[in-house]
C-alpha cells in the first residue's frame, strides 16, 4: 500500500490563510469541530455540489430533486431506528469532567469500579458507569421544554427522502426504477470528531435513494456502486489513492443486503477513509415508514398489475470529507527551473476551482492596469475571476498557484497594440498568447467537464 504525505496541518494552514475554511466562532475560542467556509470554500463546495447535482438529477431522466425540512415529526426518528438505536455508551470522569468512550483502550479497569483510572486526569475511582447517549442533537418545538415538544435535528437526509417517496412518484409520474437525490445539512452529537474537516458534529450530505423492484436491487446495485466510483475519478482524485472497501457481516447495519463505502487515501496517520457509502438498504425503511405511520407506501406497477413495496439502493456521500479529499489529492510543493523559491500548488480540476483565471496588469503603468479591469469585469460575467496589480508579477502567480486557480492572463506592453493577452497554464506554466476578443471561449473551453 503506498504511503502518503500526511498534509492535514499544512492544509489547515493554507485553509485559513487564504479563506478556504475557517473554525467556527474562533473569537470565542472556537467550537469543537465545527468549521466555516470562507469565500473560496464556499466557490470549491458549491463547485462539488453543483457537480453532483448535475450528475445525479439533471442529467438524468429517472432521478428527481427534493429538499427536505432538517425538523421532522419525532415519529420518523422512532421508525428509523435513531432513537432507539444511534447510541453509543460514554463513561465521564467526575475529577476532570472530561468524557471518553467506554470502549476506549486507553481507560485501564471497569469503568465505574474503584480501580478504574482516568486517561487524561490518572485519578482513580473518578470514572462513572458506561451511559447510553443518543448522537442525534435534541431541541424543543414550540414555548414548553417539555418531553411532548422534543424533535431532532435531522441525523440524515434520507428519511425525509423516504417520507416523501410517494408524494415524488405520484406528483412527477415516475415509474420504478427511479431515484430520489437531494443535498442537506445533518446533525450528529459525535464523541470523537477531529481530523479537520473529515468528522464534525454539523455536516452536509449528498444522499440519493433509488426506487426498485425487489429482485433486481443486486444488478442496481452494482452500476451504482460503478457509477459512483467512476464519479470521484472524474473529480481528478488519483487512481491509487480510491478504493472499495466491502462491509463485512460485522459491519453491515442489521437490514443492510449489501454495502460498500468508497474510500479516499488521506495520507499520514488517517490512511483509507470512506468519503461514500453505497448500500442496498432493501424494503427496510419504506416498510418501517409504513409500520409507524400506518400509511401504505407501496408502487402499483401498471403493466404487471401488482404493488409491492420497492427496494433502495442508497449512493451517500459526505461533500466535506470529499472536499478535504480534493485537498489532499491537490496539494503539492514542488521546485520551479530556474528559480531559488519553490511553489504550492493546488493541483483542482478546473471546474472545481473556486477562481478560474487570475487577471493581471504586468506593471502599474501604460494603461495597463485600466485594460486589465476591464478584461477581469468582462470575464466575471462567465466566471469567477480576480484581478490582482500588487507585487511582483511572479507573487501574483503563486498566489493563485496556491488556490488552485487553473490560468493567469496577464495585460503586458504589447496587449493594447496586438488586442491579446499572454494566458498562463497553472500545471505547465507554459504561456500562450490569446486574441482578447476570444479570451472568453478560450477559457470557457478549457474549464468545462
Ligand atoms: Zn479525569
Amino acid at each position: 500500500m503506498p504511503n502518503q504525505p500526511d498534509v492535514m496541518e499544512k492544509l489547515v494552514s493554507l485553509s485559513k490563510r487564504r479563506g478556504f475554511i475557517f473554525q467556527s466562532s474562533e473569537i470565542y475560542g472556537g467550537t469543537g469541530s465545527v468549521w466555516d467556509y470562507g469565500p473560496l470554500g464556499v466557490e470549491l463546495k458549491r463547485n462539488l455540489q453543483e457537480r453532483w447535482w448535475k450528475a445525479m438529477v439533471r442529467s438524468r431522466s429517472d432521478i428527481e430533486g427534493l429538499d427536505s425540512a432538517i425538523l421532522m415529526h419525532p415519529r420518523v426518528w422512532e421508525a428509523s431506528g435513531h432513537v432507539g438505536g444511534f447510541v453509543d455508551p460514554l463513561v465521564d470522569c467526575r475529577n476532570c469532567k472530561k468524557r471518553f468512550r467506554a470502549d476506549d483502550p486507553r481507560i485501564k479497569g471497569t469503568p465505574g469500579t474503584p480501580e478504574a483510572q482516568c486517561p487524561a486526569c490518572g485519578m482513580k475511582g473518578t470514572l462513572g458507569e458506561a451511559r447510553q447517549f443518543n448522537l442525534m442533537f435534541k431541541t424543543f418545538m414550540g414555548p414548553a421544554e417539555d418531553t411532548a415538544s422534543v424533535v431532532y435535528l435531522r441525523p440524515e437526509t434520507a428519511q425525509g427522502t423516504y417520507v416523501n417517496f410517494l408524494n415524488v412518484q405520484q406528483s412527477t409520474r415516475q415509474r420504478v426504477p427511479f431515484g430520489i437525490a437531494q443535498i442537506g445539512k445533518a446533525f450528529r452529537n459525535e464523541i470523537t470528531p477531529g481530523n479537520f474537516i473529515f468528522r464534525t458534529r454539523e455536516f452536509e450530505q449528498m444522499e440519493m435513494q433509488f426506487f426498485v423492484e425487489p429482485g433486481t436491487d443486486m444488478t442496481w446495485f452494482e452500476y451504482w456502486k460503478e457509477e459512483r466510483m467512476k464519479w470521484h475519478r472524474g473529480l481528478g482524485l488519483a487512481e491509487d489513492r480510491l478504493q472499495f472497501h466491502e462491509h463485512t457481516a460485522d459491519e453491515l447495519a442489521h437490514y443492510a443486503r449489501a454495502a460498500f463505502d468508497v474510500q479516499f487515501d488521506f495520507g499520514g496517520s488517517l490512511g483509507f477513509q470512506e468519503i461514500e457509502g453505497i448500500h442496498n438498504r432493501g424494503d427496510f425503511d419504506l416498510t418501517q415508514h409504513q409500520k409507524f405511520s400506518g400509511k401504505k407506501l407501496e408502487y402499483f406497477d401498471q403493466g404487471a398489475n401488482k404493488r409491492f413495496v420497492p427496494f433502495v439502493v442508497e449512493t451517500a456521500v459526505g461533500p466535506n470529507r470529499t472536499l478535504l479529499a480534493i485537498l489532499v489529492n491537490g496539494y503539492r510543493e514542488e521546485n520551479v527551473e530556474g528559480e531559488s523559491e519553490g511553489r504550492v500548488v493546488l493541483g483542482l480540476i478546473p471546474s472545481l476551482a473556486p477562481i478560474k483565471a487570475g487577471v493581471f496588469p504586468l506593471v502599474k503603468k501604460d494603461g495597463m492596469p485600466e485594460m486589465a479591469k476591464k478584461i477581469a469585469d468582462d470575464l466575471r460575467q462567465s466566471f469567477s475571476v480576480f484581478y490582482d496589480d500588487s507585487g511582483a508579477i511572479g507573487r501574483r502567480y503563486r498566489r493563485q498557484d496556491e488556490v488552485g486557480t487553473p490560468f493567469c492572463i496577464t495585460v503586458d506592453g504589447e496587449s493594447a497594440a496586438a488586442n491579446s493577452v499572454t494566458v498562463r497554464d497553472r500545471d505547465t506554466l507554459k504561456q500562450e498568447r490569446i486574441g482578447i476578443d476570444t479570451l472568453r471561449e478560450y477559457i470557457g473551453s478549457r474549464i468545462a467537464g
